[in-house]
């Protein structure tokens, strides 16, 4: 098959373990710059070019689409399903996994178990809203962070209405969010494919730290999961509509909460602490999904 990664970054181990893997399996694979595509729109014959030449008889694509570029990036997931061609991930499953509310929103409604959240656009009334989710200790977080960057604790209803009203006063989003503190500072990566949880480890923050991200400092293991928790990370990424997710819970005493269902999992954290190789096992679900036709997006927004 013919297979494109729409990633910015041919050297980043995620794209390069992608490339090798599907080569292996004697594909033909090419990392393609999302940014630097431009596209045609038109009812009868979409296209998309790329330095200078059309891009064609792509089999299947897979995006890698960093939070920076999601507006664009997804207008090109976009047109391939247009082409026809087969998305891994499709567009509008990453846009809706890209906005924090709009996801926790849906997944409650499915009755995905998750710390009690609130958000507001307002500042006028944040002592109510910090008592609708229980009051300190307080998680709050930007909407758009990532990395742990933007994930504060506060300690007192003091401190958690002078952060919240910092971030407002910068314009930011915030969610603030039960402080689940049993978790112990870690957390639990369930990387799905398809309809299963094919790798999952634990991260731990640093000493001190509540933020388990690695990019934090955490450090991961391998880690069994209960069936409680895999149905749950199942059922949040197929909620979301994501094939490929990473799926972060929390384990509290009243069983897994989930933080975030990411649709473009890293494969250098997982694929070290489970010595799995998950790049090959994402082209393999390729090889039994790609049919023409696959494309369930296709003519939606
Ligand atoms: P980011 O998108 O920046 O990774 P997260 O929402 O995943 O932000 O939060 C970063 C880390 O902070 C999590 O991996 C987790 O370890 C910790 N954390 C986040 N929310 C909570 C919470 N409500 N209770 C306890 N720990 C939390
Ligand atoms: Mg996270």
């Amino acid at each position: 098959m013919k297979i494109a990664i729409l990633s910015r970054n041919p050297k980043l181990y995620s794209t390069r373990r992608l490339v090798e893997a599907g080569e292996e399996l004697g594909h033909e694979i090419q990392v393609i710059d999302p940014l630097r595509c431009y596209m045609t729109i038109a009812s009868q014959r979409p296209t998309i070019h790329y330095k200078g030449e059309e891009l064609k008889d792509f089999d299947a694509i897979i995006p890698r689409i960093g939070a920076s570029v999601t507006f664009y990036g997804t207008a090109v997931v976009r047109q391939f399903e247009m082409m026809n061609v087969y998305s891994v991930n499709e567009s509008v499953a990453i846009s809706r996994s890209r906005d924090k509310l709009r996801s926790m929103q849906l997944l409650a409604r499915k009755g995905i178990g998750m710390p009690v959240t609130g958000f507001a656009h307002s500042t006028k009334y944040t002592n109510d809203l910090i008592d609708m989710v229980g009051g300190a200790p307080l998680v709050i977080k930007l909407l758009e962070g990532t990395q742990g960057i933007g994930v504060v604790l506060a300690e007192t209803n003091k401190a958690a209405e002078s952060v919240i009203e910092a971030f407002r006063g910068l314009r930011e989003n915030i969610l603030v969010q039960e402080f689940i503190k049993e978790a112990g500072g870690a957390d639990i990566r369930c990387f799905i494919i398809g309809d299963k949880v094919v790798a999952a480890m634990k991260r731990q923050g640093k000493e001190g730290e509540f933020r388990s991200n690695l990019h934090r400092g955490g450090s991961a293991t391998i880690v069994r999961l209960t069936p409680e928790e895999r149905s749950t990370a199942i059922r949040a990424a197929r909620i979301m509509g994501l094939s490929v997710a990473g799926v972060d819970l929390l384990r509290s005493n009243h069983g897994p909460v989930i933080m975030e269902v990411n649709s473009s999992p890293g494969l250098e954290g997982i694929e070290l602490a489970t010595e799995k190789d998950v790049a090959a096992q994402i082209i393999q679900f390729i090889e039994k999904q790609a049919k023409p036709g696959k494309t369930k997006t296709r003519g939606k927004g």
